[in-house]
């Protein structure tokens, strides 16, 4: 069986996916609560219980203190799915990166110099800086030191049904 769980922190935020059997490892360890069910029994020699889907932290998560993954979900998160000069927040598929100073001018890929841009701002900045295309960043990019509830690499259409409630932050984006 191959069923997986979905670990929630102390707010209800996603953490991580872990084995159901973790969970319930975790689980015997008074770490965590059982917050949603799986429709399938586990037996063991003294007693038979539901597998859990969700499961929530009871004490305060911490998190490792590994840097944030320098990726473009994790920009995007960074930036709060907003276009970095219209202010504008869209789904992710319609959003794209942009280079402030752009590669061409000597710009970086890197977190100081990558902001989430939307299609339309992205082509009419093209090569240029901000200044020299007369637009206006919302807010210095900075490195993130932390970016919750993206450390999940799961899209919601492969979610188990017993997830979405705690999903959240994706069915946002989808409304969008
Ligand atoms: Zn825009």
């Amino acid at each position: 069986m191959t069923a997986m769980t979905l670990m929630l922190d102390q707010g209800y935020a996603p953490v991580k996916v872990i084995p159901w059997q973790r969970a319930i490892q975790l689980l015997f360890l008074g770490k965590v609560e059982v917050v949603e069910e799986y429709d399938r029994d586990v037996r063991s020699t003294h007693l038979v219980i539901k597998i859990p889907a969700v499961v929530r932290l009871l004490r305060a998560f911490r998190r490792h203190k590994k840097p944030v993954k320098f990726s473009r979900v994790n920009i995007y998160g960074r930036d709060n799915y907003a276009c970095q000069y219209c202010g504008v927040q869209r789904p992710i598929v319609e959003l794209t990166y942009d280079h402030v100073v752009p590669r061409a001018q000597g710009g970086t890929t890197t977190w100081t110099n990558i902001v989430t841009a939307c299609a339309r701002c992205n082509e009419w900045k093209g090569n240029r800086t901000p200044k020299q295309a007369g637009m206006r960043l919302r807010k210095e990019p900075v490195q993130p030191r932390d970016v919750p509830a993206l450390v999940i690499e799961v899209s919601r259409e492969n979610a188990p049904a017993a997830w979405r409630d705690y999903m959240w932050w994706t069915s946002e984006l989808e409304q969008g």
